[in-house]
This record gives C-alpha cells, structure tokens and sequence, in this order.
C-alpha cells in the first residue's frame, strides 16, 4: 500500500497536488477539511461542534477527527492506499493514525511537506478566498490564526515522521506540475 501524508500549512498546495496524486497512484483521498465542511453543509452534531473553531481558524479536537479517519479507513478497508491531506494536525492525531494502520497490518510509507514562507501563504489564501466561499480564507486575522496553529500544534509532527525516516520536504513555490514531479520520484522511490 502507499500511504502518504500530504504536509504543509494552509494555502501550501496540499489539495491541488492531492487530487493529482489519487488520479496517478488510484488512492483514496482523505482531506479531513473536506469531510468536516461536508458534515457542516449535512447539519451533522460533528459538523455543528466543529463549526465555530474552523470558522476561527482554531483546530478541532483530535478525538473528532481521529474518529472520523477510523471510520473512512474501515469504509475503503479493500483501497490500494491512502493520501492524508489535513491530517494528522497534531502529533496525538500522528500517533493515532500510526495506530489504527498497524490494526491494517498497514503503514505511513513517507510525509511529503510542501515549504511555502508566510506571507506568500497569506496572498494564496485570501486570492482562494474570493472564490471559496470559506469563512476562514475571508480575512487576514483568521487566515494568520490558522498559520499560527500550523506553526504551534501542526508543525512538531514533521519531527515525528523525521524520526521515523519518513519526512520528505519539497519546496512548494513554483509550477504545480514542477512540484507534482518532485512528489512523484519522492512515491516512486519508497
Ligand atoms: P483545511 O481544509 O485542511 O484547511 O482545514 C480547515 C479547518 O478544518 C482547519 O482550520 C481546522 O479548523 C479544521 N481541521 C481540518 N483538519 C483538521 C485536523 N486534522 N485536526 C484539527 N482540525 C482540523
């Protein structure tokens, strides 16, 4: 199985590049953006207690998204891999995945981390937000929260998978297809 973590802060470029890697290597996105803004738009009691901290660019417990991730694991049990795009956030959320792939007689076979400087993030961002429709792209306050939450409680799980030997950094300013190739001699040589 190729199992990979997409890393980086928002606005790094972990959706665009995902969605070419699950067409190349047929694996099973799983954004857990995605999934939470879903149970949003669902009216869902998960998306309902999320809704406030996404809103202000504050993670949501690691307990929800955890939960969540043990539930699209067991619904693609027969995938041919993964890629784990917003997830894990939190070194807890590493050490759970970790977990609940070893019950999958599976594996993390490498954490690709996408480098992009703050201020380049921060164009990104609100650029999307004109067209997203994402209340936390809206405005700069919540767009530097969300960095300053990657930078606090997302960024040390890069060191978990350093000690691992899994961690892959690529720098991630430049041609989407330019870093797609970086990614792919980084899948193609696991
Ligand atoms: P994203 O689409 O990855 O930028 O995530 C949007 C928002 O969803 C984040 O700012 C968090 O509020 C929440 N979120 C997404 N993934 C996670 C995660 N793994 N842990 C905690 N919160 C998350």
């Amino acid at each position: 199985m190729l199992n990979i973590v997409l890393f980086g802060p928002p606005g790094a470029g972990k959706g665009t590049q995902s969605q070419k890697l699950i067409d190349k290597y047929n694996l099973v996105h799983l954004s857990t953006g995605d999934i939470l803004r879903s149970e949003i738009a669902s009216g869902t009691k998960l998306g309902m207690q999320a809704k406030e901290l996404m809103d202000n660019g504050l993670l949501v417990p690691d307990d929800l998204v955890i939960g969540m991730i043990r539930n699209k694991l067991e619904a693609h049990a027969s995938a041919s891999g993964f890629i784990f795009d917003g997830f894990p956030r939190t070194v807890a959320q590493a050490e759970a995945l970790d977990q609940l792939l070893f019950t999958q007689k599976t594996q993390i076979s490498a954490m690709v981390a996408l480098e992009v400087d703050d201020k380049e993030l921060e164009n990104r961002l609100l650029l999307r937000g004109q067209t997203s429709g994402r209340v936390d792209d809206a405005n700069t306050e919540i767009i530097r929260k969300r960095i300053e939450e990657y930078n606090t409680k997302t960024a040390p799980v890069a060191s978990f998978y350093q000690a691992q030997g899994k961690f892959k950094k690529i720098n991630g300013i430049g041609s989407i297809d330019g870093i797609f190739s970086c990614i792919c001699d980084v899948a193609d040589n696991i």
